[in-house]
């Protein structure tokens, strides 16, 4: 069976792209069982840039089918930042509270309507002879003026998808798999793949 070589070093992804991918005819490895080390420099302007760094430098190592994913929170209010600095903002090390707190700092007096927002996720696949192919799915919302909810992570505290009246914290993590920017973008992929295969 071919091997899909996901660019990631979380667990959690992992997981949830192998229970999406489950019946294509793929043995979904991580970088670290495939044994390439990947690094590179994000410095993309956009996710999708940023996932094909990532899925071309893996590439470049192994020439198989390569899948990465980028993604991060856009706040309409603050010109759509923290957007691909998402998990740099305020510096990695910087707790989610922390993080938080200065959003909803900066968003102080904000009226709801204002407050718009969307988590995107881009996912670049490689396949063996090179082709790529990216898609890019949202989950579009908006900032709460308080934090709430222990499921999730990230800026999931301060999210409250369309269509709900809690953030996307206070909801099962099943419930946000079928609403969430990744989880959508993972079945467009899968869709894509089932039509290669
Ligand atoms: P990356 O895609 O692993 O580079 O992560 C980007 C960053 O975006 C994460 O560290 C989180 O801060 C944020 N993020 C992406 N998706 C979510 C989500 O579903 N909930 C909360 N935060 C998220």
């Amino acid at each position: 069976m071919d091997r899909l070589i996901f660019a990631t070093g979380n667990q959690n992804k992992l997981k949830e792209i192998k229970e999406i991918f489950a019946d294509l005819p793929f043995e979904i490895v991580s970088m670290k069982d495939a044994g390439i080390i990947s690094d590179p420099d994000e410095n993309g302007t956009t996710f999708e840039d940023n996932a094909l760094i990532k899925a071309r430098d893996v590439w470049e190592k192994c020439h198989e089918t390569v899948m990465s994913d980028d993604s991060g929170l856009e706040i309409d209010y603050l010109g759509k930042e923290p957007g691909v600095h998402s998990a740099r903002f305020m510096g990695h090390d910087t707790s989610y509270d922390l993080k938080n707190a200065e959003l909803l700092r900066r968003l102080e007096g904000v009226p709801f309507e204002k407050r718009t927002a969307r988590f995107v996720c881009a996912c670049a696949l490689i396949l063996p002879d090179g082709t790529e192919h990216v898609v890019r799915e949202t989950m579009e919302g908006h900032i709460a003026d308080s934090p709430s909810g222990n499921n999730g992570f990230g800026y999931d505290p301060i999210f409250i998808p369309d269509g709900y009246d809690v953030t996307s914290a206070d909801i099962s993590p099943e419930e946000k798999n079928q609403i969430s920017h990744r989880g959508k973008a993972l079945r467009k992929m899968y869709q894509f793949l089932s039509s290669c295969k």
